[in-house]
């Protein structure tokens, strides 16, 4: 156990900041400067848990009641604090997480769109009314809120990802318990008074810090958090999956990628070029939409791959606080050492490293957990390099003759989260985004940049069929329930009292 330092920090719950009742903590430290201790947070159990569901449970019972449009006030007030706080929520997060801050603040930049678009939805939460088979009987549908939703956020977007969730959740009324990664603590404890400041109700939400299979999985295991929604690695998630499948839970999986680029022979090589660096290197390779793979037509391979490598070595490493950095740190050393071990196994499996491969020195590279941008090169589809989530700045190179093999190869992995292709060719264009087994596919954009607005999430061991993002949440976190209205005065039995409605039939029979 880690003491605390002067002013640990605390977990909210019943509305109030209070201390775990584990008594436990742990360090949070800046990846690019590990003597640069950020604070101590609850390293929360059980029991914590039980209480914040206990909130919860009465937060729901008002939350719930409360009108969506007023719910939906809420959260535009909370867009406008995250506008107000951008500056200094992208600094914390970049000192936690080592990002670069224009990346930080693109971060917060989407919780202010995630904020808005809820805003909006409080005012829409549409249900349907259709015709009934029946005369004189309407049908419609309308949405209720759900219960105690469970959040378990990952490191890499500490505040965009967490926003997906919690926003939509809290629109729809329903009470949310947050255990964020223990890795961007600081971000969390920051958007839990946003959501304060900005007029939520107390018990509405409670944020339990503290490590994965403690607190974390206590949260999946409490029978009155009916709904768990989670994002962060496969392995994590099929853990999650087989609890909630035990409990009948509502559960959303949003999980690894290993998402490619196409490039083709006649495409735009500098478009190309901007987009593979952007999507491959940026957040240090560290994102669910990283290009960790190139698929490169054979005509164009030696050519881009020079580029590329080019470029790669002139990328400015440093901590992501400072303005000309171009990438930051890996998250924490047993990130950086996978991402060794990964390098060193593509080289058995046959790769080349062209560039990177190693640790940058000098600089002060030493105090944080820093990697070089790498480029592994003749790597075969099928090795383990080429299949696996390596979660780093590592771009694994595969060769090609024609699309058809591209996309082969692109949807020959256990995962589907995202894709993308470079061409000129409006009918390979077309039939890319149709054949590549992904949940996004860009064209003439690399694998990143999804939009707060749109739906989002993948295939295959990526997901478990829900998606985040625009209109899609809205139903994850609403039960849709029926109502049948009928005011013919008489019993009017469906599929069967239909005949006599149809043309032709002979009139009733007087009852
Ligand atoms: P992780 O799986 O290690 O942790 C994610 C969260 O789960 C953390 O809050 C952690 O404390 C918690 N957790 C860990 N063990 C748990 C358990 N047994 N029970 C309950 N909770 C538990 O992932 P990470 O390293 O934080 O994030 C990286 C991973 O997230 C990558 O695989 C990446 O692809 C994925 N990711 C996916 C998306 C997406 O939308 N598909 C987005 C971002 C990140």
């Amino acid at each position: 156990m880690v003491l605390p330092v002067s002013a640990p920090f605390k977990n909210l719950v019943a509305g109030a900041w209070v201390e775990p009742a584990t008594g436990e903590y742990f360090e949070n430290r800046n990846p690019a400067d590990r003597t640069d201790l950020i604070g101590c947070f609850p390293k929360s159990g059980v029991e914590d848990v039980r209480r914040a569901t206990e909130s919860a449970v009465r937060g729901f019972a008002t939350w719930s009641r409360t009108p969506a449009p007023v719910r939906g006030q809420v959260l535009q007030r909370v867009g406008d604090l995250l506008v107000r706080r951008k500056e200094e929520l992208a600094r914390a997060m970049t000192r936690e997480m080592g990002k670069v801050l224009l990346e930080t603040r693109g971060d917060v930049q989407e919780g202010i769109d995630t904020a808005y678009y809820a805003h909006t939805e409080g005012r829409q939460l549409f249900g349907r009314t259709v015709p009934s088979e029946l005369p004189h009987k309407w049908a419609m549908t309308y949405r209720r809120p759900i219960g105690v939703a469970g959040v378990i956020t990952p490191f890499n977007f500490p505040l965009a990802v967490p926003s997906w969730k919690i926003f939509p959740a809290l629109l729809c009324g329903n009470a949310v318990i947050w255990k964020p990664s223990e890795d961007v603590p600081l971000t969390a404890h920051l958007l839990v008074e946003v959501l304060l400041e900005a007029g939520l109700p107390p018990e509405v939400v409670q944020l339990v810090q503290g490590v994965g299979p403690e607190a974390g999985q206590a949260l999946v295991e409490h029978p009155q958090v009916s709904v768990i929604s989670f994002t962060g690695s496969t392995a994590t998630g099929a853990r999650i999956g087989a609890i909630c499948g035990k409990l009948h839970k509502r559960l959303a999986l949003e999980m690894g990628g290993k998402n490619a680029m196409i490039v083709m022979d006649d495409a735009d090589l500098e478009l190309a070029l901007e987009g593979v660096l952007w999507g491959a290197f940026g957040t240090t390779g560290q994102r669910c939409t990283a290009t960790s793979r190139l698929i490169l037509h054979g005509r164009v391979h030696d050519r881009f791959v020079q580029m590329v490598c080019e470029r790669a070595e002139r990328l400015r490493l440093g901590p992501g606080a400072d303005e000309g950095t171009e990438m930051g740190p890996l998250i924490h050393e047993p990130a950086r050492r996978k991402v060794e071990t990964y390098v060193e196994l593509g080289k058995r499996e046959g790769a080349s490293v062209l560039t990177g491969g190693e640790r940058p020195v000098g600089k002060g590279f030493d105090r944080g957990w820093f990697y070089k941008p790498t480029v592994l090169v003749g790597v075969k589809p099928g090795t383990r390099v080429e299949q696996e989530e390596i979660f780093g700045p590592v771009l694994a190179v595969i060769k090609v003759d024609s699309l058809d093999e591209a996309i082969a190869v692109n949807n020959d992995v256990p995962y589907g989260l995202s894709s993308a292709l470079y061409t000129r060719n409006v009918d390979a264009a077309f039939r890319a985004m149709a054949d590549l087994d992904t949940g996004i596919t860009y064209i003439n954009a690399p694998t990143i940049g999804a939009e707060a607005h749109l739906p989002f999430g993948g295939v295959k061991q990526t997901g478990n069929g829900h998606r985040e993002g625009g209109w899609a949440a809205y139903d994850f976190y609403s039960e849709t329930k029926v109502i049948y209205v009928d005011f013919s005065g008489k019993l009017q039995r469906a599929q069967i009292d239909t005949a006599q409605t149809r043309p032709g039939a002979p009139p009733a029979a007087p009852r």
